[in-house]
């Protein structure tokens, strides 16, 4: 699609679908639950080995949360109220399992095992974490909606493994799958992006999405009606295999993209706020960034007020897309207090800014735009 008649798609976004007089702020997070870095070691060890760490944030500062990271988070979150006495809220779009490492080593890297993320969890620094989680929800600070089973592709994973593929294999020794795919010495597809290439694999996409429903189920006793495709790669089949098992919405930016097919790519499409799809989907668009572990010289508060303010102008919502690398210190304390300092700032002049905001969830805005 050319540049002109993307941008004419933009504006006309702008104008199309639901809208609301009431100025509602969402913070969707994600990748809660997942693995990521698993030490300093292996940054140092993968370094060595022509991976570009330094290039990506995720890699220096994404991993596991701790009972350090949830609390420290949930502090600055319990300090604020709307106008209705209701906290800001993170949707913790959540995934449910992280490979079983032991296992897949033990197949030889045929099989692909996994294991809920609970109990991926490490002593000492992660101790009944789950209490946190509960904690976080009875206190309205935080409410987990689905993410996904696990955020690695697994046929791409897997073929790369038995093929003895270096930097692949220093990861999995280190327990690590998610190395990314731009930062490695030979060019490969995302290991994140779990529906590229068997986007029309319908028993694997099945077994994905109930499986790691089920696990949420499990863990939280409540169905989630929101779910974003890990790095907004899906197709149709997602959607309808998503319904079918009570999802009611896709999260996602104006931009989804189609999963490819034997590495050829399919495109994207633009989606908007109240569109839905033939299987019934409905979407919640993101309009709003708020990632300051990408970039530590931007002025992430101003930017991300300017574009609260354009959305509440054009009476929309404000989805505010913040994933959990902003908020962990384990590898890097650094970057955990920095985001929350520019958290506790941005939400702070929100409410100074907008004192009739109302803060809400994915769940219950999807409910407001498609069940209404
Ligand atoms: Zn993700």
């Amino acid at each position: 699609m050319n540049k002109i008649l993307n941008r004419g798609i933009e504006v006309i976004n702008q104008y199309r679908g639901w809208k609301t007089n009431e100025k509602i702020v969402v913070f969707e997070s994600d990748d809660w639950g997942a693995i990521r870095t698993s030490s300093n070691e292996v940054l140092e060890e993968l370094k060595k080995n022509g991976v570009a760490i330094d290039r990506c944030h995720y890699m220096l500062n994404d991993a596991l949360e701790t009972n350090q990271d949830l609390e420290s988070l949930f502090n600055v979150l319990v300090k604020y109220k709307d106008v209705e006495g209701n906290r800001p809220q993170f949707t913790f779009n959540t995934i449910m399992a992280n490979p079983d490492f032991q296992k897949i080593k033990e197949s030889d890297f045929s099989t692909y095992y996994y294991k809920p993320f609970t109990d991926t969890y490490r002593p000492f620094s992660s101790e009944n974490i789950i209490n946190y989680w509960y904690k976080g929800i009875s206190e309205g600070v935080m409410y987990p909606q689905f993410h996904g089973r696990e955020h690695v592709n697994i046929k791409r994973w897997l073929t790369d493994l038995k093929n003895k593929r270096k930097d692949t294999l220093i990861g999995f020794n280190h327990e690590m799958f998610a190395i990314s795919g731009h930062i490695v010495p030979e060019k490969r597809g995302s290991y994140l992006a779990v529906f590229d290439e068997i986007g029309h694999d319908a028993k694997l996409i099945e077994q994905i999405i109930s499986e790691g429903l089920q696990i949420f189920e499990d863990t939280f006793e409540f169905s989630p009606k929101t779910f974003i495709a890990p790095n907004y790669v899906w197709g149709t089949m997602v959607e309808e295999v998503s319904k079918r098992y009570g999802i009611q919405s896709m999260q996602g930016g104006s931009s989804q993209i189609l999963p490819s097919i034997q590495e050829k790519k399919q495109g994207v499409v633009k989606n908007y706020l109240g569109k839905k799809s033939k299987s019934g989907i409905g979407y919640l668009i993101r309009n709003v960034l708020f990632e300051p572990s990408s970039d530590l010289n931007k002025d992430w508060v101003n930017s991300a007020l300017k574009q609260i303010e354009v959305s509440f102008s054009n009476n929309r919502p404000a989805i505010i897309d913040t994933h959990r690398v902003n908020y962990i210190g384990s590898l890097n304390p650094k970057n955990r207090e920095r985001g929350l300092e520019l958290l506790n700032d941005l939400i702070r002049r929100i409410l100074t800014k907008w004192p009739d905001v109302k803060f809400s969830n994915s769940e219950k805005l999807a409910g407001k735009i498609y069940n209404s």
